[in-house]
């Protein structure tokens, strides 16, 4: 028997339509839905008073209307109605950022407090993230979700490090956070973290490789703005092929890795990045030599991955605000003289959102969801 649409059904369907729409417009008159949804006024009308009851819309102000001398009251999304929270977990250090449902950054901080996989470190992280809450004035009903990236591969639904050797946190479990928090809980693999920000601030961005090139280097696979998950719940793992099989050690235990020579501690080691980098740009020669050789290697590594399906790689992470249009000059440069075939455009691409974005794409990870579920 073909099942009914039930007119709850119905009813959150235009509620959803009419969120979106208001979303994307920012500051819309009923009118307005009504003729771009083709909703009669009624059924607009109806969905305006029950998300303005719940809290998701707000009037803000008039617009001009039709009717000569005539204002129509506009309306917006109230955009602190949900928030969302990313953490974003590092060897030393542990980052917080609230968001809004526009992906605006309410509130960030960072705190200095080492990496340990005990009980102790994951009750102090997590009073921490509320007392972030607090300050920020968050009541709990607002809070979408923590979003917690890791330096570790997580499993499909974000409950679990399956691989962590960085922080040596493999199978560490969701609950540790949890079982302290009362909001829903997930990690999410750096990488991943940084590509949905570049998604979400980049409306034009379709079919890309998103790298990572932080003091590790890693990545994601973007198709049709959406990052690719394979069959074990991860997007590419392209920073361990080897290409120097007698090359320096990796973490994962093989040699000559591409993280061995792309990532920038590889670049670095130890060294600060700000103190390379205004030696580089004030004419160090031995910096030059270091620099040019690395881009080379990099060079090395986006024509092999343009080679494995021709879509534009985006370079972020850390490395990505030291780079100079003078150097995606090089690299392109560098990459068609490798190339035996034709390589179209500008397809090396430098990252839209080179700072906070892992705290960031962390946060994001729950407004996304929200906003595919809105209504619903
Ligand atoms: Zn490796």
């Amino acid at each position: 028997m073909a099942k009914r649409i039930t007119p709850g059904q119905i009813r959150r369907t235009n509620r959803q339509q009419v969120f979106q729409y208001i979303y994307d417009e920012k500051k819309v008159s009923q009118q307005d839905i009504a003729y771009a949804l083709q909703l009669s006024r009624p059924t607009v009308a109806a969905a305006l008073t029950e998300m303005e009851e719940m809290g998701m819309i707000l009037k803000s102000g008039y617009l001009d209307s039709d009717q000569i001398g005539r204002k129509a009251a506009a309306y917006s999304i109230d955009e602190t109605f949900r928030v969302a929270v990313g953490v974003e977990i590092m060897r030393s250090r542990v980052k917080f950022v609230a968001a809004d449902l526009y992906g605006r950054m309410l509130g960030r901080e960072i705190w200095d407090f080492p990496y340990a996989n005990e009980q102790v470190y994951f009750s102090q992280v997590s009073e921490k993230i509320l007392a972030f809450i607090h300050k920020l004035s968050l009541p709990d009903e607002k809070i979408l979700g923590i979003g917690i990236a890791i330096q570790g591969l997580v499993n499909a639904d974000g409950s679990e490090v399956v691989y962590g050797t960085i922080l040596d946190c493999t199978g560490l479990k969701i609950e540790v956070f949890t079982r302290h928090l009362p909001f829903p809980c997930t990690f999410v693999h750096d990488p991943d973290a940084a590509a949905i920000s570049e998604i979400w601030c980049s409306p034009e961005l379709k079919n890309a490789y998103y790298l990572s090139m932080s003091r590790h280097l890693g990545g994601s696979i973007i198709y049709n703005r959406r990052i690719v998950i394979g069959r074990d719940g991860r997007s590419t793992l392209f920073e361990h092929i080897v290409v120097r099989p007698e090359g320096k050690p990796c973490y994962c235990g093989k040699r000559g890795c591409l993280e061995t020579i792309c990532s920038m501690s590889a670049l670095l080691g130890d060294e600060d990045p700000d103190v390379f980098f205004a030696a580089l740009r004030t004419g160090g020669s031995a910096e030059k030599t270091r620099w040019t050789a690395y881009l080379m290697d990099v060079a090395l590594m986006a024509e092999s991955l343009y080679l494995l399906y021709d879509m534009d790689v985006i370079l972020g992470g850390h490395l990505a605000a030291y780079l100079r249009e003078e150097d995606l000059d090089f690299l392109r440069q560098a990459i068609r003289e490798r190339c035996p075939f034709p390589v179209t455009g500008d397809f090396l691409l430098l990252s839209k959102m080179p700072s906070h974005n892992i705290t960031m794409g962390a946060a994001l990870y729950f407004l996304q969801k929200y906003l595919r579920e809105v209504g619903t």
